[in-house]
């Protein structure tokens, strides 16, 4: 037998454990980003561990933890490390964990329900009470005729909700002939580059992309400059298909008004797709619930419990309104998957909701997340992270040299220099400000642009993040700044 045993499997399992145990408990030890050299962990296993190339024979596993340490650990960005404020963050809990090699250890592929019934049934099961549980509606569960389905990832959910879109805007015909190139988009200047992928994935060329322009003073979409967008394509005989609206967008936070948005959408028969990815699992807190006003109308609605909510990635949660909506547009059925059980239309076959044929069982993870700390234990994580962002926010209010470059959104806080000699001045010192926390290596932020002035984002999310973790990152920020206020004023060219 090729394979480890089972009594060797149970011995290195209980290592390996050990090991994710130990690297978690001592993860603060490491700076959050390493500083590596592109190639380097290249040739460090070219002229190390792998020298000669892949092994022709076994090898002891346990060597493989040792040059994980001593090559990977070294070379990796630890997204669990408590200092860890960059991108959205991608909680991997260890609760999680344990779902995932339950997953691994039962190794079925849950492409049909056939293929392996549980898998399907604990996940339609599960999204049903993450509907009720994040009140997006009754319609969206298989119960009320809609239903949902853990994906890889927000994009993958984008392409296949636009997919369904195209099928249902051309009345099948986009089945049988494609595009015709007529068929629109219409998303915001902050919408999430997955949705331009999915566009041009889905062949329609970048043209079929419309940037709806914002409410005035905000970068949330105009509901009225959709209405005239949409408008005015139908009289150039184009075709609008579907409106993304984003709740929490990756930039900023911000929130685009969904129940005007669905309105304007649903006069003319266009598919709404939520794009909620990081902030929609707020919904869980019935005071955070706001941000998903009107998502209820929508058609599909997309959160990732891979961002903030404890969920190893990947499991990015799409619901629908119309479970025959992706399978009219994915369901392709060769002789080899026919089974009485798809025929009979009485179970769900997930392959046809989404573009790969086979599918992991997700849903343990996801199980063993709320299983293990409850729907409560998840509120309080989400809180937890508001809070101190609301704490954090209140101190850059308070404090001379630096404004919030954005309104607070969640959990996550966005600020830049204010050092009074002018917008070239404030970018300098707020890319100072980055580099020096991210050189710190007890932190890590990222960057973006807000009306064209470079900001420093602070997504507050890490599993482990604590107050005085946000604490020690404020204590450098401002420190960092005040140190900047007193340096002299470099000349500019
Ligand atoms: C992170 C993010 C995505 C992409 O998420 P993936 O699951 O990694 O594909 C899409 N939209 C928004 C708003 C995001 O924040």
């Amino acid at each position: 037998m090729p394979d480890l045993d089972p009594d060797e499997f149970r011995r290195l399992g209980h290592a390996f454990v050990d090991w994710v145990a130990d690297h978690r408990a001592r993860i603060t030890d490491h700076d959050v980003q390493p500083a590596v050299e592109p190639g380097s962990v290249r040739r460090l296993l070219t002229d190390g561990a792998l020298a000669g190339g892949l092994p022709e024979t076994p090898q002891p596993l346990e060597e493989l933890l040792r040059t994980v340490d001593e090559v990977v650990v070294p070379a990796s960005t630890l997204w669990q490390h408590p200092g860890f404020f960059g991108y959205f963050p991608a909680n991997a809990s260890l609760a999680s964990l344990l779902g995932e090699l339950l997953s691994g250890g039962l190794g079925a592929q849950g492409m049909l329900w056939s293929t392996s019934p549980a898998a399907t049934e604990v996940e339609q099961v599960l999204l049903d009470g993450f509907a009720r549980a994040l009140g997006i509606g009754e319609a969206f569960t298989f119960d009320g005729g809609g239903g949902g389905s853990i994906q890889d990832s927000a994009s993958s959910a984008a392409l296949v909700a636009l997919l369904a879109a195209l099928e249902r805007a051309g009345g099948g015909a986009w089945r049988e002939s494609g595009t015709d190139g007529r068929e629109r988009v219409y998303v915001t200047a902050e919408t999430h580059s997955s949705l331009a992928k999915a566009v041009r994935v889905a062949g329609l060329g970048a043209r079929a992309l419309r940037v709806v322009e914002p409410v005035p003073g905000t970068v949330s979409m105009s509901p009225d400059a959709l209405a005239a967008a949409v408008a005015a394509d139908i009289a150039a005989g184009l075709r609008p298909v579907m409106v993304c609206a984003t709740v929490g967008t990756t930039g900023t936070g911000a929130v685009d008004p969904v129940r005007a948005v669905a309105a304007v959408a649903a006069a003319h028969d266009v598919w709404v797709h939520v794009d909620a990815a990081w902030a929609g699992v707020a919904g869980l807190c019935p005071e955070l619930r706001h941000v998903l006003d009107g998502c209820e109308l929508a058609d599909s609605f997309c959160t990732d419990a891979h961002k903030w909510l404890l969920t190893a990635f990947d499991a990015s949660l799409l619901w629908v309104r119309d479970a025959t909506a992706l399978p009219r547009a994915l369901s392709i059925t060769p002789e080899y998957l026919r089974n009485a059980a798809s025929e009979s239309g009485a179970v769900v076959d997930y392959r046809d909701w989404q573009v790969p044929l086979g599918r992991r069982f997700r849903a343990l993870k996801l199980w063993a997340v709320v299983h293990g700390l409850g729907l409560d234990g998840l509120r309080a994580h989400l809180r937890g992270h508001v809070a101190m962002a609301v704490d954090l926010a209140a101190k850059v209010r308070a404090e001379p040299g630096l404004v919030l470059a954005a309104p607070p959104s969640l959990a996550l806080v966005c600020l830049r220099a204010d050092t009074g000699r002018g917008p070239e001045a404030d970018d300098a010192a707020t890319r100072t400000l980055v580099e020096r926390v991210n050189a710190s290596g007890s932190a890590f932020v990222t960057h973006t642009v807000v009306d064209g002035r470079y900001v420093m984002r602070i997504a507050i999310g890490a599993v482990t993040t604590q107050p005085e973790h946000v604490a020690a990152l404020w204590q450098r920020i401002r420190a960092d700044s005040a140190a900047l206020r007193r340096e002299p004023v470099q000349p500019t060219a």
